[in-house]
């Protein structure tokens, strides 16, 4: 380990930031930790460019924690439609809850305490305990973890836990010493590591810019850094099919709010039958209406369904691609003269341009609009 690096580490960022760090981002230079938890956590899985545009909207809609708290999970989730990763919308609000509940509604600036909320990990407490409350408290983003393996060349997949405790070991030792200087020092970390020190093009390698560690970094010294994180092999994403039910009567349709711990987890989308593997590309997505409708909709009132089950017709098919699998979904429309009363709460008739005070998956949101269901505005408040 190069104690010089370590050293000058934390001054040469905070220089390399005022000529070359991001500015103008609406949650910059805001000590307040409500808005630093709250852009903390819409960042992780989401791009900047989306950030820019829903942060402040959010803002607006939840300026407090204390609005937030108070607020309806349902609401949350339907503000947070589109952005994905809905267990982060359930537990920001679960966290408001319990920082409103557990501490008078001011968020504690120990990173130990912050840790200790719903949905905030140890590198998001760092983030806020260094941003809000000047803590020397370390932050390991993905950023900051390949910045920090190709500074000293860290061998082993980012997964082990022997590497990961490396390099919180090392991004402990590398803070400023002076805790003013914590949340320039962690903005420049992260932009750093978002445009200059980035996973496919690092300006070392692009050639465009001059890198102010050449000398120090192990894996620009040995002609590596391309190699740095190293990676394990992942397995190819598994693809699965899915039948949904597209029930109508006059100006309703029917939703069913999914389980929590599931996929788009706490919003409303369409009865569905459990998913299937998908073992073959030209696999069919044929399948018997009856025992669509049974699977979807296990109720009592189901078996009146039934006898409409002649009028079930094939619909679109979409196919959407999450992070870590495929899926294919195949809507069958239903039409129906009345709606049916169904027992369980999960399910609900919704008129149409009451639609968008739910929350949706984007798939669903997109084949609504596609048909021309609900206006463009009633799915965007
Ligand atoms: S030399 Fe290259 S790999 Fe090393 S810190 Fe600079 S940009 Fe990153």
């Amino acid at each position: 380990m190069s104690k010089a690096l370590i050293k000058h580490f934390s001054k040469t960022l905070i220089a390399w930031h005022k000529q070359s760090g991001r500015s103008g981002l609406p949650w910059q230079d805001n000590r307040d930790p409500y808005a630093v938890w709250v852009s903390e956590i819409m960042l992780q899985q989401t791009q900047v460019a989306t950030v820019l545009e829903r942060y402040p909207r959010f803002m607006k809609r939840f300026p407090t924690v204390k609005k937030l708290a108070a607020a309806d999970v349902d609401e949350v989730l339907a503000e947070w439609a589109g952005l994905g990763y809905y267990s982060r919308a359930r537990n920001l609000h679960a966290c408001a809850q319990q920082v409103v509940n557990q501490f008078f509604g001011r968020f504690p600036s120990d990173p130990l305490l912050l840790e200790q909320l719903k949905g905030i990990g140890r590198s998001t407490a760092g983030a806020i305990a260094a941003f809000a409350f000047l803590e020397r408290a370390p932050i390991l983003d993905a950023n900051v973890k390949r910045i920090l393996a190709r500074l000293f060349a860290v061998e082993g997949p980012l997964q082990d836990k022997a590497v990961n405790d490396r390099l919180w070991q090392l991004a402990s030792d590398m803070l400023p010493s002076e805790s003013e200087h914590m949340p320039v020092y962690t903005q420049a970390l992260m932009d750093f590591g978002a445009t200059w020190c980035t996973s496919r093009k690092p300006v070392c390698i692009a050639g465009e810019k001059k890198c102010p560690y050449l000398k120090d970094c192990q894996a620009n010294l040995s002609g590596q850094v391309l190699s740095f994180p190293q990676k394990v092999v992942k397995a190819k994403s598994p693809e699965f099919n899915c039948d949904m039910v597209f029930m109508r009567s006059s100006d309703a349709i029917l939703l069913q709010k999914r389980p929590s711990k599931a996929i788009w987890g706490g919003l409303w989308s369409l009865p569905e039958a459990p998913w299937k593997a998908r073992t073959s590309a030209m696999e069919s997505l044929e399948i018997n209406a009856k025992e669509l409708l049974a699977l979807a909709l296990p109720d009592e009132k189901s078996g009146a369904l039934l006898k409409s089950s002649s009028k079930l017709i094939r619909g679109e098919q979409i196919k959407h691609v999450f992070t870590h699998r495929r899926l294919w979904i195949q809507i069958w429309e239903l039409n129906l003269s009345k709606p049916y009363e169904f027992s369980g709460s999960d399910l609900k008739w919704v008129p149409l341009r009451q639609l968008g005070r739910y929350g949706l998956p984007q798939p669903i949101k997109v084949l609504l609009q596609k048909l021309s269901l609900a206006r463009g505005d009633d799915l965007k408040n």
